[in-house]
């Protein structure tokens, strides 16, 4: 089986045009950005490396006036390819995207938090961010660049999660896939803790139920940082389980060498056939909610 690449996850800064409640990055941090210098020289360190790709991240990347040549630069002098994640908004300006289509990424991935403008709005604490959003993920399919849809859960939302599959679905036929992700009770989804974290038991009906919907139409649906073990058994081959190395996490504040220092299983787990490959969840959830509810699975 071919290796997949190895992933370094580089967030560029924290800056951003939305305001979403269940933002991991806090407000005081949310001004800082690399330089375009520090940008640069973080990717000549891995000019001579192979199969590797890097993921870009934020904070909102697209808002930065650099980013175009940003990403020439690791295109066509680093040759490192590149995974784009982004609240989607600055894709509805077409001649952005055309620009951006010269330099295409493997994906991007788009974030996307309901299936209406009212829920997605609440979410972002932006007005008309549903919509230009959505247009943006239009343009994206107009230059034919692949696009991935990411929702976060959180109790806002998760009870949402077949509408949202269903919206997906019927406006975006040629969507990559859609992921669904655990929350990280981390920044400012810590600070609001009580309106937003919730017991990932009480999600797994719904995102049963919106896989049931992406199987329907034929979507790939792959859910993250929510332990396989929660699930029904016909369900657990869609939760994403760690297969490829990530060797470096830069954020403009830190770096460290692996994500695992974030998110994994927990000592209960020990028996688990799945144990080394199991993506487990975020810390912070067990810190906050405990291990009760993980069942080690003792056989395939
Ligand atoms: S018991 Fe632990 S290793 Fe096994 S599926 Fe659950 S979270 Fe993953």
């Amino acid at each position: 089986m071919k290796k997949m690449k190895d992933r370094i996850y580089f967030s560029m800064g924290y800056a951003c045009n939305n305001n979403c409640l269940h933002c991991a990055v806090d407000c005081e941090r949310r001004t800082k950005n690399m330089s375009t210098q520090e940008v640069i020289a973080f990717f000549e360190r891995y000019r001579n490396y192979k199969n590797i790709e890097m993921e870009i991240s934020g904070g909102e990347p697209t808002i930065r006036p650099d980013l175009l040549y940003l990403i020439e630069y690791l295109y066509t002098q680093i040759n490192i390819p590149y995974i784009l994640l982004s609240n989607g908004r600055r894709f509805s300006d077409l001649n952005f995207v055309s620009k951006l289509a010269e330099f295409p990424p493997q994906s991007i991935m788009v974030a996307l938090h309901g299936h209406n403008a009212e829920l997605h709005d609440k979410i972002s604490q932006r007005k008309g961010s549903f919509n230009e959003t959505v247009q943006g993920i239009s343009n994206l399919y107009e230059y034919r660049l692949n696009v991935v849809i990411k929702v976060v859960l959180s109790k806002v939302n998760y009870r949402k999660m077949p509408e949202f599959v269903e919206f997906v679905a019927q406006t975006f036929p040629e969507c990559e896939g859609i992921t669904i992700n655990g929350l990280d009770i981390s920044g400012k989804a810590l600070e609001d803790r009580d309106s937003l974290a919730y017991k990932l038991p009480d999600c797994i009906p719904y995102v049963q139920k919106a896989i049931d919907c992406a199987n329907k139409y034929n979507l790939k649906i792959r859910i993250f940082s929510i332990p396989l073990c929660l699930f029904d058994e016909s369900y657990r081959e869609y939760v994403g389980l760690k297969n490829r190395t990530t060797i470096m996490c830069k954020s403009p504040e830190e770096e460290s060498s692996s994500v695992s220092l974030f998110y994994g299983t927990a000592d209960k787990c020990a028996p688990c056939i799945y144990k080394s490959n199991c993506s487990g969840t975020w810390y912070n959830y067990y810190k906050y909610y405990g291990t009760d509810e993980l069942k080690p699975i003792l056989k395939g």
